[in-house]
């Protein structure tokens, strides 16, 4: 297989079906734009287990997504995307860049679902846009905004109750969208504890990457207890 991209946490192959290409989750994690980096033995397996889960859980909702096949336990088969180059947010309790941009305290529940777009840019560290930003750049137009923006908050509802039954809180998370050759808007890439925040409902233990961003705690140990909580529900 050829590789065409090498990520921070995944690898990125071409098939010998044109429009497919597979993914697969590395051990790495890193933080702070790449700043902070290590690896750990296991955490491709469990962000592709985790991943699937919810991609799956999704499609089942009727969200249309770029999973074709879990093809082993790394790696997965997907319809190949034009990337938008968009970091689509949305936040439901505030933490991270939010409370550090906008001097919020950690921990409170926003009065709705906050949505955030920020520039898939690693050398200007991903800065938030707003919609007239993302046209006038050419990374989307209004109506395909428009789009990414009513699938992204049913993902949240979706995402929020399935986290829910298994007593995690779903503080935030980042999702990306591409185009198929066709003009079809799927999401894509992955949805892990690498990308959402997940906290205990009683105890508001963190269970996602803020335990290896904060030093505070095992990152395997704790995304097998995301899983654990997933399998066991
Ligand atoms: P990064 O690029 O931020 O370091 P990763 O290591 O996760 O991130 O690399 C995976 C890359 O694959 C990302 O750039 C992501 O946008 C891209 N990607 C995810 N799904 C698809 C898809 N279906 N088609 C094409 N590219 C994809
Ligand atoms: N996120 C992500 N990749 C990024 C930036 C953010 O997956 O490049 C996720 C992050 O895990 C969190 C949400 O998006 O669930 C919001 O992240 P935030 O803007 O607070 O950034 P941070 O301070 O974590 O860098």
């Amino acid at each position: 297989m050829k590789l065409l991209y090498e990520g921070k946490a995944k690898q990125v192959y071409a098939t010998d079906v044109a429009d497919e290409y597979i993914i697969h989750n590395k051990d790495d994690a890193t933080a702070g734009n790449g700043e902070k980096h290590s690896e750990f033995a296991g955490k491709g397996v469990l962000n592709n287990t985790i991943s699937c889960i919810i991609f799956n859980m999704l499609e089942e909702a009727g969200i249309k997504t770029h999973l074709i096949e879990k093809l082993n336990e790394t790696d997965v088969r997907v319809k190949k995307l034009q990337i938008f180059e968009l970091e689509v947010i949305i936040r439901n309790i505030t933490a991270g860049s939010f409370c550090k941009r906008l001097g919020a305290k950690e921990g409170m529940v926003l009065a709705e679902p906050t949505f955030e777009t920020s520039y898939k840019n690693d050398d200007f560290g991903d800065p938030l846009i707003n919609d007239d930003h993302a046209v006038a750049l050419g990374l989307a137009t209004r109506e395909e905004l428009a789009f990414i923006k009513e699938k992204t908050l049913l993902i949240n509802k979706l995402l929020k109750e399935f986290f829910l039954t298994m007593n995690l809180k779903l503080v935030d998370f980042k999702i990306e969208f591409g185009k198929t050759a066709d003009g079809e808007i799927l999401l894509a890439d992955e949805i892990s504890p690498d990308s959402c925040r997940l906290w205990d409902v009683e105890t508001n233990q963190k269970y996602d990457k803020d335990v290896f961003r904060q030093d505070i705690g095992d990152l395997v140990e704790t995304y097998k207890a995301v899983l654990a909580r997933m399998e066991s529900k």
